[in-house]
């Protein structure tokens, strides 16, 4: 069988490349094909390239090939690769019937009890820690982001680390306090590396998650990135086609904005972030603290 193609590409390469990938990722391109690339056409590019270390060809907006200009050419397949058809993302199960206040945390809880020491996706294999919630079962507002992380998998709660802070401020920002919101994840247990879950990862465990959002039945959800408004909504979309808007989901208005990872990449989409935020908080009736004048 032949070697993928980035098989021969050095570690940094390879590490540079799935930085990439994630930061197409967390805008919202979700599939990304690999297309033969004209050979002469890349020669000619490869030449006039002779100073840099690296070259990314683009062709027809989703595919990226980088190709260091050391290597030879002739060990690259160039073949066109089939590619496969697009898998279904699991239709969700009917709206369950409302839970009273006073009986939603034990309700929260017989979910834990029921993915137990859950190994029905491959993601056990890797895991520490089951993440499966935080913040109250009465949220009026409900996060929902991809996966947990290596801070989120060592302590068994979502959103801790470098990126849960900023989920923090943000919700700081909007005038509440974490213990006031519930935050979960499409996966509970982390994906190797913090790759985006595969779709029969996210398919198998997604609906824990339907059943916790009609537990918690809040008025707003907020889905963080790309991952998470996929496999809420259940289309593939780029995010900018699914922000700025108010979804109906589940009973709840759905909101779509960037994940806090993408945001600490990269900073100057805060600016978009508030906005989105500004719609729940609008839906929600909340008015945004007072800054200090300290
Ligand atoms: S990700 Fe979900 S379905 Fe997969 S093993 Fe973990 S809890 Fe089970």
């Amino acid at each position: 069988m032949a070697a993928p193609p980035n098989a021969n590409l050095d570690l940094a390469t390879r590490q540079a490349l799935a930085a990439r990938m994630r930061f197409y990722r967390d805008l919202g391109l979700t599939e990304l094909y690999r297309r033969p690339v004209d050979p002469v056409l890349l020669k000619n590019l490869l030449q006039s390239a002779v100073s840099k270390p690296e070259v990314e060809v683009l062709h027809e907006a989703q595919t990226v090939i980088p190709i260091p200009v050391e290597h030879d050419l002739d060990s690259y397949n160039l073949e066109e690769t089939a590619i496969p058809p697009r898998k279904p993302i699991a239709g969700q199960p009917e709206i369950a019937p409302p839970v009273a206040p006073a009986a939603r945390a034990a309700a929260l809880h017989a979910i834990r009890e029921d993915i137990g020491d859950c190994t029905r996706c491959a993601l056990h294999t890797g895991r520490n820690k089951i993440v499966f919630a935080d913040g109250s079962p009465d949220a009026r507002l409900l996060f929902v982001g991809e996966g947990p992380g290596a801070d989120e998998d060592a302590q068994g709660l979502p959103f801790v680390g470098k990126a849960g802070q900023l989920l923090n401020n943000m919700i700081g920002a909007m005038g509440l306090k974490r213990e006031e919101v519930y935050i979960c994840n499409v996966v509970k247990c982390r994906p190797p590396g913090n790759r985006t879950p595969e779709l029969e990862e996210a398919n198998t465990c997604s609906p824990f998650l339907f059943r916790q959002i009609d537990v918690v039945r809040p008025e707003v959800i907020v889905a963080l990135g790309a991952t998470a408004a996929t496999y809420l909504l259940g289309q593939r979309q780029p995010l900018a086609g699914l922000r700025g808007r108010v979804h109906a989901y589940r009973g709840s208005k759905l909101i779509v904005t960037y994940h806090p990872a993408f945001l600490l990449r990269d900073p100057r989409q805060k600016k978009e972030a508030w906005a989105d935020l500004q719609i729940a908080m609008r839906e929600l009736g909340l008015t945004a603290p007072a800054k200090s004048q300290d």
